[in-house]
Formats: C-alpha cells, sequence, structure tokens
C-alpha cells in the first residue's frame, strides 16, 4: 500500500493570477496546450499568457487538441514543441488536452523517438516540466498519471502505459461557470464514475476511499445544479471542481474499473462523450457489488438507490440507444481482457458483464 500524489496543487480563485510566478518560473519557452475554442472563452488561456508574459517567459500555442485526443494529434504538438526550444508544457482543457500534454511532454523529453515509443512501458517515462489547467470539472487529468489517447490505427482508445504526473495543477472554478449543461452533466458524471469505480475496486484502501468519501460529498453539493433544481453560485462551480480533483486522486491510486473499460468503445464507434458513456454503465456495475459498500456511496450523494442514481443519469446526460453490435463489441473486448476483469471486487465474467452492459 502506498499513497502518493506528487502534483502541487492549487485551487482558489484566481489561482493562475495568484500564482503565475510559480507558472513562469518552470521554464523560459512555454508550449501552450488547448483544444479548439474553449480554452480562450473561458478566459484560462488569457490569464495563462498575462502570467507568461508579466515574467518574461515566451510561449507558443498548439491549439488543436480534438477530444479523445489522437496519436498523430500529439507527435505533431511534439515537432512544433520541439522545434520552437519548448521546455515546459502548459495544459488547458478538459482531460482531452491535459492527457495529451502529458504525451506531448514525453515525446518532447525524447525528441529522437517515433510514436511508438508512446506505447513502449519499458522505456524511460520522464517528461519535462507540465502544468495542468482543468477547465472542466470531470477527469482529474490534473492529478492522475494517466494519458488516454485514441489509436485510429487500431480503431481504439485507451491509456498510454506510461504514468506521467504534472508538477503543477491549477484549479479555478470560474473556468468552467459558463460551460454549456451538457458539458457539466457528462463531465461531472466521469467524475463520479471515478469516485464510485474507485471506491467499489479491487486496488481500494483505507487511503483511496478516504479520497472517494470526500470527493463524493463535495461532488454531492452542486448535484441540484446539475439537476436544474437550482441557480449555480460561483462556490458551485469551485465545489465540481474539486470533487473532480479529488476524484482523480481516488484513480491515481486504484485506476478506475469496469464502467471507464466499457465506456471506450461507446466513444469510438458511437461518439458518445466520456463522461455519459462512462455513467451509461455505472448503475450496473453498482448493481454486482456488495449491497452495504454500495448504500454507502449512494447515501454520500444523496441517493436513496441505484434507480435513482439511474434516474439522476437519464436525467442529467439523457440515456442513448446504442447499436446492439457496438454493446455486443465491447463486451467482448472487456470480457476476453484479464487485466480488466480483475479490477472489480468481485468475480467477473461473461454473463456478469452482460448484465452490467444490458441493465436489470
Ligand atoms: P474534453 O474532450 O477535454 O472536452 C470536451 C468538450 O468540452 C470540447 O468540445 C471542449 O472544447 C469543451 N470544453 C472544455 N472546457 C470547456 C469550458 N470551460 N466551457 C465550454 N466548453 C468547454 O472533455 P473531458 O470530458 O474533460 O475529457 C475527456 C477526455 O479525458 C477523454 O479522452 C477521456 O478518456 C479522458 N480522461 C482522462 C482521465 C485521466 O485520468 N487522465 C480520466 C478520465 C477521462 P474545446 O475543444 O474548444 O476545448
Ligand atoms: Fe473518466
Amino acid at each position: 500500500m502506498n499513497f502518493y500524489m506528487p502534483v502541487k496543487l492549487y485551487a482558489e480563485e484566481n489561482c493562475v493570477t495568484r500564482h503565475a510566478a510559480e507558472l513562469a518560473s518552470m521554464g523560459k519557452n512555454a508550449l501552450i496546450v488547448t483544444g479548439k475554442s474553449s480554452a480562450r472563452r473561458c478566459g484560462a488561456f488569457y490569464d495563462v499568457t498575462g502570467a507568461l508574459e508579466k515574467y518574461g517567459v515566451s510561449w507558443v500555442e498548439f491549439a488543436k487538441v480534438e477530444e479523445n485526443p489522437s496519436v498523430e494529434t500529439v507527435m505533431s504538438a511534439a515537432e512544433l514543441g520541439i522545434r520552437e526550444g519548448t521546455d515546459f508544457v502548459i495544459g488547458i482543457g478538459g482531460g482531452s488536452p491535459m492527457d495529451a500534454a502529458k504525451a506531448i511532454a514525453l515525446m518532447i523529453k525524447h525528441p529522437d523517438k517515433d510514436w511508438t515509443y508512446l506505447y513502449d512501458g519499458s522505456q524511460d517515462s520522464s517528461t519535462i516540466p507540465i502544468a495542468e489547467i482543468p477547465t472542466t470539472a470531470g477527469t482529474g487529468s490534473e492529478v492522475t498519471a494517466v494519458s488516454v489517447l485514441t489509436r485510429h490505427d487500431k480503431h481504439a482508445k485507451g491509456s498510454i502505459p506510461h504514468r506521467i504526473f504534472a508538477q503543477l495543477a491549477l484549479i479555478d472554478g470560474k473556468y468552467v461557470a459558463q460551460a454549456p449543461a451538457g458539458i457539466l452533466a457528462n463531465t461531472t458524471m466521469d467524475a463520479l464514475a471515478h469516485l464510485y469505480e474507485s471506491y467499489i475496486h479491487s486496488k481500494a484502501t483505507d487511503y483511496s476511499r478516504m479520497c472517494a468519501e470526500a470527493g463524493i460529498r463535495i461532488w454531492a453539493r452542486s448535484k441540484d445544479v446539475i439537476l436544474g433544481k437550482r441557480e449555480a453560485v460561483p462556490e458551485d462551480f469551485m465545489n465540481m471542481m474539486n470533487a473532480s480533483a479529488i476524484a482523480g486522486m481516488a484513480i491515481a491510486h486504484t485506476a478506475t474499473s469496469l464502467p471507464h473499460a466499457l465506456s471506450y468503445r461507446l466513444t469510438y464507434s458511437a461518439n458518445m462523450a466520456h463522461g455519459k458513456a462512462c455513467g451509461y454503465f455505472l448503475p450496473g456495475y453498482l448493481r454486482e457489488a456488495d449491497p452495504r459498500d454500495v448504500s454507502h456511496i449512494l447515501a454520500i450523494a444523496g441517493f436513496e438507490s441505484i434507480d435513482e442514481l439511474e434516474a439522476y443519469y437519464e436525467k442529467t446526460c439523457g440515456r442513448d440507444d446504442v447499436p446492439k453490435e457496438i454493446l455486443e463489441e465491447t463486451i467482448r473486448e472487456v470480457a476476453s481482457n484479464e487485466a480488466k476483469c480483475k479490477l472489480p471486487p468481485y468475480k467477473v465474467d461473461e454473463d456478469l458483464i452482460r448484465r452490467i452492459v444490458y441493465g436489470k
């Protein structure tokens, strides 16, 4: 058993501006990695460039990270970074730019290697320094060692084997304050899936459960906002961000479990947003677990039953009809993956996975 959280984290209002000196001290020439437009729209991009300029740090921008970032995107951003003499990377965004930033920092550190290096876990995982600034409240990537990439050559999505932590995470609820309700619903569902999957996990410890329980408690504070029952106040956005980061600390110790494993096929083949795809399998996952554990973690979030959680999912994320062949494919893939079948604390076989996928 160990507990390891090496990311220095600040979570507060105007976080980037307050810690501008520390961010700028990470290097002389930053590569800022973002998605298409939200980093600018939410203001994080301007806070970061303002901070760097104040301290005379130069920067270049790679603003082309797509949702579920591909190996090709990582390699073209790394090429830019190498060409520009980048000595640290700042990821701004949801999980996609933050995960990409980790893989990009790895490839910049190893400039003579090709993309296959990303998938060779026996190689050196050191990177140039990384700062992460979340603008969604879901993945916790700012504190996890995971980078999830899409491999179009294999028509699949999954984590790379390197474990890569950022040095610095700057968390500010204001970046998520203008996000559309759908993005908030899907990403906070991802955070809840991290918390529940980590709690119900073969690798759960008292320490990882400490994070999961605290994260669920904080997550629950903004549940009514996501349900549309009340207007959000600024504190709600900070709570959403904190729940997501603490959920990240929980999965950094246990990993995620079957809902995440099953979700990747839905995202790749049915184009379903990540959090929504994980939430699709979450009630089924809980139905197979020890009912005492389940009532405990449902109660912390204010759910009376798994059915109530399922109704919450349908109301906030919406349940899509997924083509049967995609569901069958994900069942086949996960059931034949021995490592994934060992993630839950209960015995897994194909019948059990079918129950999770097809419901009660
Ligand atoms: P995302 O894919 O990063 O972004 C989804 C969408 O949200 C994009 O269109 C993005 O726009 C937009 N967006 C981001 N911030 C916004 C804001 N503040 N306001 C309005 N729109 C905003 O979404 P995500 O759910 O955060 O990340 C999902 C990815 O993270 C998946 O690849 C998943 O596998 C991975 N993941 C990683 C971990 C981990 O431990 N590392 C854990 C869970 C999931 P722009 O393109 O304009 O930015
Ligand atoms: Fe996730």
